[in-house]
C-alpha cells in the first residue's frame, strides 16, 4: 500500500476536504470527462446545460460546509489548490447573475443554482454518506451523460465503479511499486526493523520512488509554507466567523495575550499548550472562513498537524527544516495507515477519524522529530488515537467552527502529550496502533448516523443558534 505524502497533505481552501473540496474536485472531474472520449456520445450530440445534486450528508449539511458554492467553482474550472479564495464570492455572483458556468476549454453551459443545484436529503445513493450526482443534457434537455461521485474523506473523490474496487480489493488503491509497501503498522515496525531505517526514511524512499529528492523536497516544504501561511494569517484575522452562527474569531486576541506575557516573562505553567492551541485554532478559524488550507488529514483537522509542527520549531531549539520534513513524512505514514484500514472521514466515522487521526499523525510526526524509535513513534500515534475513540461528529448548522476550532486546539494538546509519554517509555505497550484503527472502524461502523456529519444529534440538536 502507497499513500503519498501528497494525497495526505493536500492544498486547498475551507471549510471542508469531504464538502467542499471533494465536490470542487468531482466538478472539475466531470467536466473531464464531457470533453473524453469515455461515453457514448450520440451523434450530432452537444452538451448544453449541466445540473447537479447533492446527497446524504452532502445534502444535509451543505449549505453550512459550502458545498454548493464548492459545485459552482468548480464547474467553473476552478480548482481546489489553485482558486485564489479572495475572487470566490465573484465567481459565484457571476455565475448567479449570468446562469452559466464557463470553464476554460468548454463552450459553456447553462447551469442556474437555484433551480439545477439540489440538496436532495430525501435520497441517499447506496456506497457512500457523502455523495452526488452530476448531469449534462443537450439543448432538448435530454439526459446525454451522468456520473455519480463520492467523496470518501480528505478530498478524495471516486466513482461508483471506482468505490467498488476499493471496497473490493483495497489494494486497488495504489498499484504504486515502492520499497516499503507498509499497509499497516505491524508491517511498518517489521520493514523499519529488518531495513534499519526510520519511518520517515522508509516513507522517504517509497516517496523516492516516483519523483527525485529535490521535487519531494520542495513538495514537502511548499506544504509548511502552506500551512504556516495559514497559521499566521489566522493570527491576524478578527471579526465573526461566516455563516450565520456568529462565532466569534479568537486566535488573534489570544495571541496578543500570549505574546504580551511572553515579553514580559510572566509566570505560565500551561505555556506550551496555549501556544498550541492558538496555532490550531488560527488554523480552523481560517478554514471556516474559506481561506487556504491543507488537508491534514481533513479541513476539519486542519490545525492538528500545523499547531504541532510550529510548537515543534517554537519550543524545541534543536529544530530544523530536515526535522520538519521528516515530521510530515512520519505523519503522513500515520495517516495512510490509517486511511487504508479504517477511514480519516467524519462522514464515515464521525470526528475520532478527524481530529483522531490527525492527533496520531501529530504525535508520530511529533516522536520522531524527537528521537524516537518506530516502537515509540508508534506508540504516540496509538496513545493519541486511542483517547479519541468514539468522539462524534456534530457540528453545530453543519458549519465547521463548533466543537471543531477547539476540538483541533484540543487534538494538538493531546498530540504533544501523547508524543511526551511515548518517548519516556521504550516503545513497549498495550495496544497495538493496528488494533486501535481496527477499533475505530468498528465503533465508526456501529455510530448511529445522526454522529456522522449531518448535524441531526449531539451538540448540533442541543445548542440553541442565536
Ligand atoms: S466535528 Fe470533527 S469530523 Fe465533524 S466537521 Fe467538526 S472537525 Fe470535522
Amino acid at each position: 500500500m502507497f499513500l503519498s505524502v501528497f494525497d495526505v497533505f493536500k492544498i486547498g481552501v475551507g471549510p471542508s476536504s469531504s464538502h467542499t473540496m471533494g465536490p470542487m474536485t468531482a466538478a472539475n472531474r466531470f467536466l473531464d470527462l464531457i470533453l473524453s472520449d469515455e461515453w457514448p456520445r450520440p451523434a450530432g450530440a452537444h452538451v448544453t446545460a449541466l445540473k447537479a445534486s447533492l446527497h446524504g450528508s452532502l445534502a444535509y449539511t451543505g449549505i453550512g460546509h459550502g458545498t454548493g458554492n464548492a459545485v459552482i467553482i468548480g464547474l467553473m474550472g476552478e480548482a481546489p489548490d489553485k482558486v485564489d479564495p479572495d475572487r470566490m464570492d465573484e465567481i459565484i455572483a457571476e455565475v448567479e447573475r449570468t446562469g452559466r458556468v464557463t470553464p476554460p476549454g468548454h463552450p459553456g453551459y447553462n447551469f442556474k443554482p437555484k433551480d439545477d443545484l439540489v440538496y436532495d436529503k430525501k435520497t441517499p445513493l447506496p456506497g457512500h454518506a457523502n455523495a452526488m450526482r452530476l448531469t449534462a443534457l443537450d439543448r432538448d434537455g435530454r439526459v446525454l451523460l451522468t456520473q455519480v461521485y463520492f467523496s470518501i474523506g480528505g478530498g478524495f473523490v471516486v466513482t461508483e465503479t471506482e468505490l467498488l474496487a476499493m471496497q473490493k480489493n483495497k489494494k486497488a488503491a495504489s498499484t504504486q511499486k515502492v520499497p516499503y509497501p507498509f499497509a499497516s503498522a505491524k508491517e511498518m515496525l517489521a520493514m523499519a526493523a529488518s531495513s534499519g531505517l526510520s519511518i520517515a526514511q522508509m516513507k522517504r524512499a517509497n516517496e523516492e520512488a516516483v519523483m527525485d529528492r529535490a521535487t519531494l523536497d520542495a513538495g514537502l516544504d511548499r506544504i509548511w509554507d502552506a500551512m504556516s501561511g495559514c497559521i499566521d494569517r489566522g493570527l491576524k484575522q478578527d471579526g465573526r466567523l461566516p455563516g450565520g452562527l456568529n462565532v466569534r474569531r479568537r486566535a488573534r486576541s489570544i495571541h496578543d495575550k500570549l505574546q504580551e506575557e511572553w515579553r514580559s516573562n510572566r509566570q505560565n505553567p500551561l505555556l506550551a499548550n496555549d501556544w498550541l492551541s492558538v496555532y490550531a485554532m488560527a488554523v480552523n478559524e481560517e478554514n471556516a472562513a474559506g481561506g487556504r488550507v491543507v488537508t491534514s488529514p481533513t479541513n476539519g483537522a486542519a490545525g492538528v498537524v500545523p499547531a504541532t509542527v510550529r510548537y515543534y520549531l517554537h519550543f524545541h531549539p534543536e529544530a530544523d527544516q530536515e526535522g520538519v520534513r521528516d515530521y510530515l513524512l512520519t505523519a503522513a505514514a500515520i495517516g495512510g495507515i490509517i486511511k487504508h484500514n479504517a477511514s480519516i472521514s467524519g462522514a464515515e466515522v464521525g470526528c475520532q477519524g478527524e481530529v483522531g487521526s490527525a492527533s496520531a499523525m501529530a504525535a508520530a510526526g511529533l516522536a520522531a522529530v524527537m528521537g524516537g524509535s518506530p516502537e515509540q513513534i508508534e506508540n504516540a500515534a496509538e496513545i493519541a488515537l486511542e483517547h479519541h475513540l468514539g468522539m462524534t461528529c456534530d457540528p453545530i448548522a453543519g458549519l465547521v467552527q463548533v466543537p471543531c476550532i477547539e476540538r483541533n486546539a484540543l487534538g494538538a494538546v493531546k498530540a504533544v502529550t501523547a508524543a511526551s509519554l511515548a518517548m519516556k517509555g521504550d516503545g513497549e505497550h498495550f495496544v497495538p496502533l493496528d488494533a486501535c484503527i481496527e477499533t475505530m472502524r468498528q465503533t465508526g461502523n456501529d455510530m448511529n448516523e445522526k454522529y456522522k456529519e449531518t448535524s441531526l444529534g449531539g451538540l448540533a440538536v442541543n445548542v440553541v443558534e442565536c
